[in-house]
């Protein structure tokens, strides 16, 4: 089994993808860059309505995040059906607050680094919302 079967196999049934609606590109797409390029995506397409970043690990497409223009005015409500919140991998407990550091300057935190340990043992998070009110996490977390 080769590098590329081996990342293949272990990825198996993760989130490949995830495409987000937001209103205001001049706003989002520098908050995502901010944050995607912090997390090693590489925007691979810059379009008026449609923004692509790939996460590429061993030469492998491993994850992507897209914007797309919305078409409702309407703001994002995680209590409404559709989705909650969106957690993206940290490599340990200082990446988290890295990530923290950066986004208080993009974002708004809604909840600063901490442990949770509601959620297991070692779960370590910041969370943060994106200009449509999207909350967003990174997360170090050893299950
Ligand atoms: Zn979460």
């Amino acid at each position: 089994m080769n590098d590329r079967m081996t990342t293949a196999a272990r990825l198996r049934g993760s989130v490949n993808h995830i495409d987000l609606t937001v209103r205001d590109m001049a706003a989002s797409v520098p908050f995502y860059e901010a944050l995607l390029s912090f997390l090693g995506y590489v925007r691979v397409k810059q379009e008026a309505a449609l923004h692509v970043w790939e996460l590429v690990r061993d030469g492998q497409i491993v994850a992507g995040v897209a914007l797309r223009a919305a078409r409702s005015p309407r703001e994002h409500d995680r209590y409404a059906a559709g989705l909650h919140h969106l957690a993206f991998h940290a490599a340990d407990r200082d990446d988290v607050d890295r990530a923290h550091a950066l986004m208080k300057e993009q974002g708004t935190i809604l909840d600063p680094p901490a442990d949770y340990p509601q959620y297991g043992a070692g779960y370590y998070a910041v969370f943060v919302a994106d200009p449509d009110g999207l909350k967003l996490e990174v997360v170090h977390y050893i299950g």
